[in-house]
């Protein structure tokens, strides 16, 4: 999912829609947006892309000069308009919207804790929960409430919450989701990614750091730590970014925790090159989201980057689709092999990864069908071998290829002449880390180690 905000601007619904459609690659299931003004809260929210939610002049009832919006694609919970976001409800300390991307790990625990007190919900989703939580404590202000409440759960999370005056948004301690903040005119934003700061015409401050809150009202930006009393300063303390959102999810041109996208892509794609060379007359990439790496590979190899697949930019994202029927025809709709391109040669075929196989395996085919004569695949990341469970993909062990197949297995499936991937030390190596580690980075879908308990849970919260 993505999730903006913006405090202090005179069109904060509308910064937040077009900063949404620079997130829109998040998540295109359901998008949302809420605004406040004068102890009002309006807000919106529906299913599909922001242009069909928005597509009849929602935008103009949602006034104030602050909003937090969200672009949604489900890891915990249906895809149902009640699961769509910011979600709004009525505290005793006044309204409150907010919205979330990532995973909790312990959401399934808590909800039966609070449903127990009496809570009543109202969505399948993780995010709901918070909420409940924020509206039993007993503190003086919503803030520390929100602090409070943050303690109780686990996982991975960007947040951003708007009340009647203020602005909160907050990151995970351990850094698993990405999340930055910005200066727009006199007032401030939050977003998953810097690239929605280019949209709007808005200055990239700095990332928030893991286990950091920060509040907008008023009197600007306010900084607090989580946990005030942490023992921050004594040993550096252990964070778990997450490597995908380098390998795949993110757009090329934003920057997190201080690395550009596009510019790590291109280095894995030097590395792939370096470490996993292939004899070859063209190297292709899979667009969008391989071309960076595709480019680095082509670069550091001297093999010439060629354009043999061509993609219809009015198909969304395959991957994010539920079902894997919708899937399949996703990918033939979405890429076409060029066969003027292809013809007679030798390709490297470059992938930021195989998750399903699906993919892959559907573009191998085109390729051949268009004359390749040899393909050879290099993915631009480690085998996909184990669940996220902090807000990247649910999907079951079953699903993952790699997770029941050997490297030479895959290769024979997707028909590929022949298929290497990186190591977790290479894709690390590409950030400057040295091979040993310890990283501060999160491969949990790829060893296996993950950064947190993990509480098994299927798709809405129940435990197996
Ligand atoms: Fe990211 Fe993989 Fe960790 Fe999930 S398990 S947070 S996808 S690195
Ligand atoms: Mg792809």
């Amino acid at each position: 999912c993505g999730v903006f905000g913006v405090f202090g601007h005179e069109n904060a619904a509308i910064v937040t829609y077009y900063a949404l459609v620079a997130l829109q690659h998040r998540g295109q299931e359901a998008a949302g947006i809420a605004a406040v003004e004068a102890g009002s809260m309006y807000s919106h929210r529906g299913l599909g892309l922001l242009a069909d939610v928005f597509a009849n002049g929602e935008l103009d009832a949602l006034p104030g000069r602050a909003a937090i919006g969200h672009v949604r694609y489900s890891t915990a919970g249906s895809n149902t308009v009640q699961n769509a976001q910011p979600i709004t409800v009525r505290t005793y300390q006044g309204n409150l919207a907010m919205a979330h991307n990532g995973n909790l790990v312990n959401a399934h625990v808590l909800r039966r804790r609070l449903e127990e007190l009496g809570s009543l919900f109202q969505s399948s989703s993780d995010t709901e929960v918070v909420l409940h939580l924020i509206a039993r404590k007993q503190e003086d202000t919503l803030l520390e409430n929100i602090r409070q409440s943050l303690h109780d759960i686990r996982g991975g999370y960007a947040l951003v919450f708007l009340s009647d005056d203020q602005l909160v948004a907050a990151r995970d301690p351990l850094g698993l989701r990405p999340l930055c903040i910005g200066r727009l005119g006199d007032g401030y934003v939050v977003a998953s990614e810097s690239c929605a700061f280019e949209t709007i015409g808005a200055v990239f401050l700095r990332d928030v750091a893991p286990g950091e809150i920060i509040a907008m009202d008023a009197a600007g930006l306010h900084s607090l730590p989580m946990y005030p009393d942490a023992k921050a300063s004594e040993e550096p303390r252990r964070t778990a970014m997450c490597t995908f959102e380098h390998i795949y999810f993110a757009r090329p041109d934003s920057d997190i925790d201080g690395w550009n996208v596009h510019a790590v892509r291109k280095q894995l794609g030097r590395i792939l090159a370096e470490q996993h060379g292939v004899a070859a007359d063209i190297v292709i990439g899979v667009p969008d989201s391989s071309i960076s790496a595709a480019s680095g590979y082509a670069e550091k190899s001297g093999i010439p980057y060629e354009m043999g697949l061509v993609k219809n930019k009015y198909i969304a994202r395959t991957f994010i689709q539920p079902s894997q029927g919708q899937r399949d025809l996703g990918v033939r709709l979405k890429l076409n092999a060029v066969r003027s391109v292809v013809q007679g040669l030798r390709v490297v075929l470059v992938d930021d990864s195989i998750v399903r196989g699906t993919t892959i395996r559907r573009i191998v085919s085109m390729l051949r069908e268009a004359g390749a004569v040899e393909v050879h695949v290099r993915i631009s990341s480690p085998p996909y071998r184990h669940p996220c469970h902090y807000g990247i993909d649910t999907s079951s062990k079953g699903q993952l290829v790699a997770a029941d197949h050997s490297v030479s297995e895959i290769c024979a499936e997707i028909g590929a002449d022949s298929l290497e991937f990186l190591t977790v030390p290479e894709l690390m190596s590409a950030f400057g880390l040295a091979a040993q580690g310890p990283y501060p980075f999160c491969n949990a879908c790829f060893t296996g180690e993950y950064p947190t308990e993990i509480h098994e849970v299927d798709k809405l919260g129940n435990e197996p």
